[in-house]
């Protein structure tokens, strides 16, 4: 997590939102969990952004578009069956070798 004010005021203190901490019968701290993500900032009060899950928001865009590559379809040159691309390249109609565009 990298939490930056969506004002550019500087501060590098924020208050969590919607945070919900539990604590057991002896009153100890057990666990807390986010129920809705969100920071302000103390100094101003914007909305804090996160930008520590971006880049793995855009990871996870990348590795999407990974799959979706690896099932494209491909029709096949010469009998012009329509193959799903996987761990084999040749087409399982007449056996011709698939070229990936
Ligand atoms: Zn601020
Ligand atoms: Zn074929």
């Amino acid at each position: 997590m990298f939490l930056v004010c969506s004002s550019r005021c500087g501060s590098k203190l924020f208050r969590a939102l919607f945070a919900e901490v539990e604590i057991d019968a002896s009153g100890e701290y057990v666990d807390h969990r986010i129920t809705q993500p969100g920071y302000v900032c103390l100094n101003c009060g914007a909305p804090a952004l996160d930008l520590g899950e971006v880049p793995a928001e855009l990871e996870a865009e990348a590795r999407e578009d990974d799959v979706a590559y690896a099932a494209a379809d491909v029709l096949c040159p010469v009998c012009e069956t329509m193959v799903q691309l996987g761990a084999d390249m040749e087409c399982p109609n007449c056996g011709s070798p698939l070229e990936v565009r």
